[in-house]
């Protein structure tokens, strides 16, 4: 006797999954691959993906987290998430083929923290303290001319020199909701401060949460395909929990899956952070249709066309 499977609708979030930086930093490895053979090195995971840094270094890439770690006759590619100033310089004191897969949003915000700085400007960073990204932020300045804020308490507590010639930037992946609370404690406490005359969170990031809001409140559960350590992928979490979804959390991959968590649920939303590729977000709803009678309903709240260039190096 066949069993009837419980009905369960996936709601799909869309835009979900790879942004256009991710897109273009793992080209910039696949082509690095191409052109000078293997292996490439890679210095930090390229993106915050395990599936994706496995592809790679199934097709010839290694991946190491400092620059000693590269054997002089290597060509190294820096990974989305930007780097330090010292570490390019070290790169070119060694004569190393080095190639920047730095997503350009995060090298707009390098260029607006330097250019704060050249006018005699105290730059605050709104970030996580140890992400990839904030260290590289921090490091294309001198140490201590960047103050990094996490948070509003740390905002209404910041001590700077001159409260008149102040100006912030944010990390990319930020939660678009508590970056405004942030911002706004700093233009109370400091009227003067200048600002970005975009926010600085990318995108892709903005794109996904919102997308994330628009399903949060018909879903009983919601899923988000990405890995702990990439930031975009754990605010969507969390965003979703402020937007009135009942319980959310994140997976890596269909393996990973507690189905017992789902045992009350007939509505899933499912998303995928910008590191996650949506091999990832198909394996999961193969291994829903193997439990449920699935229902998809793909809700798109906005059609991206953003497309970076890769490198000139990497062209032709
Ligand atoms: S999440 Fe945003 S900043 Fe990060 S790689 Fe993608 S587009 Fe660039």
């Amino acid at each position: 006797m066949t069993q009837t499977k419980r009905p369960l609708t996936v709601l799909l979030a869309s835009p979900r999954g790879f942004c256009a930086g991710v897109e273009r930093a793992i080209q910039i490895v696949e082509r690095a691959i191409e052109r000078y053979g293997r292996p490439v090195y890679v210095r930090h995971e390229i993106v915050h993906n395990r599936f994706v840094v496995e592809d790679l270094e199934a097709k010839g890439a290694i991946f190491v987290e400092e620059l000693d770690e590269v054997p002089d006759d290597r060509p190294v590619v820096f990974s989305a998430h930007g780097v330090a100033k010292a570490v390019p310089a070290e790169a070119e004191r060694r004569h190393l083929v080095h190639i920047d897969a730095t997503c350009p949003l995060v090298s707009k915000v390098h260029r607006e923290a330097e250019r704060h700085f050249e006018c005699g400007r105290t730059v605050v960073l709104i970030g996580h303290a140890g992400h990839p990204e904030v260290v590289g932020t921090l490091g294309q300045l001198p140490a201590g001319a960047v103050l990094l804020v996490e948070d509003v308490a740390q905002a209404e507590a910041l001590c700077v020199p001159d409260g008149s010639n102040l100006a912030y930037a944010t990390q990319t992946t930020l939660s678009v909701d508590d970056t405004v609370e942030i911002v706004a404690a700093l233009r109370r406490r400091f009227p003067a401060i200048h600002g970005p005359k975009m926010e600085d969170i990318c995108y892709a990031t903005t794109n996904r949460q919102a997308a994330v809001k628009a399903i949060a409140e018909r879903c009983d559960a919601l899923v988000v395909i990405g890995a702990p350590n990439s930031s975009n992928s754990m605010r969507l979490v969390e965003v979703a929990a402020g937007a009135g979804c009942r319980k959310s959390r994140l997976v890596q991959r269909a393996a990973d899956m507690d189905w017992g968590w789902l045992a009350d649920s007939r509505k899933l939303g499912v998303t995928a952070g910008a590191s996650a590729p949506e091999t990832l977000v198909d394996e999961l709803i193969a291994a829903c249709r193997e439990r449920y009678e699935v229902a998809i309903e793909e809700i798109r709240t906005t059609e991206e066309k953003v497309v970076f260039k890769l490198p000139r190096a990497l062209v032709a």
